[in-house]
């Protein structure tokens, strides 16, 4: 199956010059998304992994469905205010100004293996964010991994640069 037929460019979205990158009709598509969550649980299943961290808001959708799949715990990575007991913070940087990202701090331990996945891999800010955050709590990064990497942008090289094991199911 060819995903990236399922992925639809939508041109000046959010903003003029921007090429949208849209998973939607992945999702809609039962086939496209079984493919989708199978091919990430074929890759996942024997790497001791004991913790997944989905990124706000996308990431949640392909992160849960695989810890389920797994049978391992799902974490939440969401922006400021949204998660109500005591949490570890990480800003970074965005093309005009900055951005917020918190994990609740006993949701994961220095034991833990862990996997971090989003949708679409583009600068690398969000996940680097992401990898200081789990970073920060002790935890093994076993892999960052993405549906969607925009290979015109930087966000596989700061990965490998910072030494991070980083998978992608698809390119533009
Ligand atoms: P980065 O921090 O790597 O520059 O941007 C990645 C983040 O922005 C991800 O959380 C992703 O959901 C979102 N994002 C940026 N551009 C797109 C896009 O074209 N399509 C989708 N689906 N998400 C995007």
């Amino acid at each position: 199956m060819q995903l990236t037929d399922h992925i639809r460019a939508i041109p000046d979205y959010p903003k003029p010059g921007i090429v949208f990158r849209d998973i939607t009709p992945l999702l809609a598509d039962g086939a496209a998304f079984k493919h989708t969550v199978d091919t990430l649980v074929a890759r996942y299943r024997d790497q001791g992994i004991t913790k997944i961290v989905g990124i706000e808001a996308r990431g949640f959708i392909f992160a849960t469905a695989l810890a389920y799949a797994l049978g391992v715990g799902f974490v939440p990575l969401r922006k400021p205010g949204k998660l109500p007991r005591q949490v570890v913070s990480q800003r970074y940087a965005l093309e005009y100004g900055e951005d917020e990202l918190q994990l609740h701090a006993d949701d994961i331990t220095a034991t833990d293996k862990v996997l971090i996945i989003d949708d679409l891999l583009a600068t690398g800010g969000t996940v680097l964010a992401a990898v200081a955050l789990v970073q920060a709590l002790g935890a093994e990064i076993v892999e960052c991994s993405f549906v969607i990497t925009l290979h015109d942008l930087p966000g596989a090289e700061r990965l490998n640069q910072a030494q991070i094991p980083y998978y992608t199911l698809c390119e533009f």
